[in-house]
């Protein structure tokens, strides 16, 4: 098959690096790969990949805190996840895809039907345009992000969470030498940011760092009956919402779907593999946000006294196995059922 890939993000590339037996032709628009990312990719997801990354940092667990600062700490006791340098990454993806032999073309797609492919596999991310131009479905809601890197206090071993902005949470991920402060509302994301950094100064946590990179995205929520392939043309990661909603992380999951990029069945194998993992971290989202800053205290108490099974079985990326985790206590899940009559108040 004659197959056009256009965007060389992580989906683009991880899509090509699998297409052992046809013509690729690749195209990326940009010069370099443009990222808006924390950084923050799962060993087991990268495994699963099939992938070994040059990496900044590891960090082998989470330092969580609730609204009220009450915190949790998870620590798995071993190397969880990388933290990489996303341009760096892409561009390692890049050139791995270029060395097993695609053809790539350094320019950008206005018009498909310029291509002669049998099958177009739009990699675009959250580049839309291409999907409006050809009525294509593309996710309906979205997170906005924003992220400063600067010097910063913090443990290189952990990644903290804090749960300190509406519907979402505020990250600060130690990258070695610097740390990247985020956070994803779902309005403009940059007074929040603001205000964290300044808490942050006023904590004395970060000294006379000024802003070294300043770092805007949006990240589309997965929608479970989005249609991602119309026999010629396919949509993949991003440009299809291959998200974990949770979290906001694309990159694993993305990299999972385009695995199947190539076959003939892609929207069955991509919803067998990975459809009801989104599905999960979907419907997690969606409980947490509902969910006041009351009962989210009680499931912070309740998670920390479990902690030791997320310590041990809890996966970044599979939300079932760490559901499963807790709920496979009978103590939790009878506790659960306890409070689930507050929960449920929030969710009417
Ligand atoms: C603030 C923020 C933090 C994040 N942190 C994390 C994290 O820690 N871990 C994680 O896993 N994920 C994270 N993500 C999500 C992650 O960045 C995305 O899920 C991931 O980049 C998606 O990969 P992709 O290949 O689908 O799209 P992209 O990486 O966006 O790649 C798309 C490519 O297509 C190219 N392109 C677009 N249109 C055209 C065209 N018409 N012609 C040619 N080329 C085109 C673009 O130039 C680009 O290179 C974060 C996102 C944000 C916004």
């Amino acid at each position: 098959m004659n197959i056009s890939i256009i965007g060389a993000g992580p989906a683009g590339c991880i899509t090509a690096l699998n297409s052992k037996g046809h013509d690729v032709i690749l195209y990326e628009e940009h010069r370099k790969q443009p990222v808006q990312c924390a950084g923050l990719i799962s060993i087991s997801g990268l495994k699963r990949l099939g992938i070994r990354p040059e990496f900044l940092n590891k960090v082998r667990g989470a330092r969580i805190y609730s609204p009220s600062k009450r915190l949790i700490e998870i620590d798995a006791r071993k190397d969880k996840a990388y933290v990489v340098d996303r341009q760096e990454f892409d561009e390692e993806l890049l050139n791995s895809a270029i060395d097993s032999g695609i053809e790539f073309v350094n320019e950008g797609v206005k018009d498909i039907n310029k291509l002669k492919a049998d099958r177009i596999v739009l990699a675009t991310g959250t580049n839309y345009q291409l999907h409006r131009k050809l009525g294509l479905e593309t996710p309906g809601e979205f997170l906005l992000g924003a992220q400063y890197e600067l010097k910063a206090d913090c443990d290189p071993d952990f990644v903290e969470l804090h749960f300190n902005v509406p519907q979402f949470f505020s990250w600060i991920i130690p990258t070695g030498d610097y740390c990247r402060v985020g956070l994803c509302t779902r309005e403009n994301p940059t007074p929040w940011l603001e205000e964290f950094v300044k808490e942050l100064r006023r904590d004395g946590r970060i000294k006379n760092s000024r802003i070294l990179k300043r770092n805007y995205g949006i990240i589309p929520l997965y929608d479970p009956n989005i249609r991602t392939d119309y026999g010629r043309i396919i949509t993949v990661g991003d440009s299809a919402g291959h998200v974990k909603a949770t979290t906001g992380g694309g990159v694993v999951m993305g990299g999972l779907a385009s695995r199947h990029a190539c076959k003939k069945d892609y929207e069955k194998l991509w919803r067998a593999e990975i459809g009801r993992e989104l599905w999960l971290h979907l419907i997690l989202r969606r409980f947490l946000d509902n969910l006041s800053n009351k009962n989210i205290e009680r499931l912070f108490s309740l998670v920390n006294e479990y902690k030791e099974s997320l310590e041990k079985k809890g996966d970044m990326d599979i939300a079932s196995r760490s559901l499963s985790s807790l709920l496979m206590n009978p103590s939790f899940t009878f506790r659960l059922l306890l409070n689930s009559p507050r929960f449920l108040m929030d969710l009417l």
